[in-house]
């Protein structure tokens, strides 16, 4: 059984290295899926959704109407730093690949116990930048 809950945020980044129009910076509407596989419990619940929403919400609300920037785009972060505009570092580039792991190791990292508590055994999170690609990734615990 899958269950999955949406969360949407608004977002700045910028790919430096990008041959098109991906490296300057601009936003998108973000929209997350994240996915939980395993066996419901003997009520048919594999996880109460509040619980989801609990785990990542706080991380959604840091994320919106941020500039997500890679630690390594120092140009970036000197201007958001310097400026004090509203920011969050991630220790590699902000493809939506990339957010999609940082969000999937989040949640079995930092809430493993949940998870396991709930019998879950594989997560997927997936992003999307636009109503048209998004990205996936998929962790097993
Ligand atoms: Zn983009």
């Amino acid at each position: 059984m899958k269950v999955a809950k949406r969360f949407r945020w608004e977002g700045a980044h910028r790919l430096p290295w990008h041959e098109g129009r991906c490296r300057d910076l601009h936003g998108h509407s973000y929209e997350m899926f994240v996915e939980v596989e395993g066996e419901p419990d003997e009520n048919g619940m594999l996880i109460d959704f509040k619980h989801l929403k609990n785990a990542l919400a706080p991380m959604v609300d840091t994320w919106d109407h941020a500039t997500v920037v890679a630690e390594t785009d120092a140009k970036l972060l000197g201007i958001m730093r310097e400026s004090g505009w509203r920011h969050v570092v991630i220790p590699y580039d902000t493809t939506a690949e990339n957010i999609c792991v940082y969000f999937a190791d989040h949640l079995v990292n930092e809430h493993r116990d949940l998870l396991v508590e709930r019998r879950i055994h594989t997560v997927r999170v997936r992003v999307a930048e636009t109503e048209t690609c998004y990205a996936e990734a998929v962790r097993s615990l």
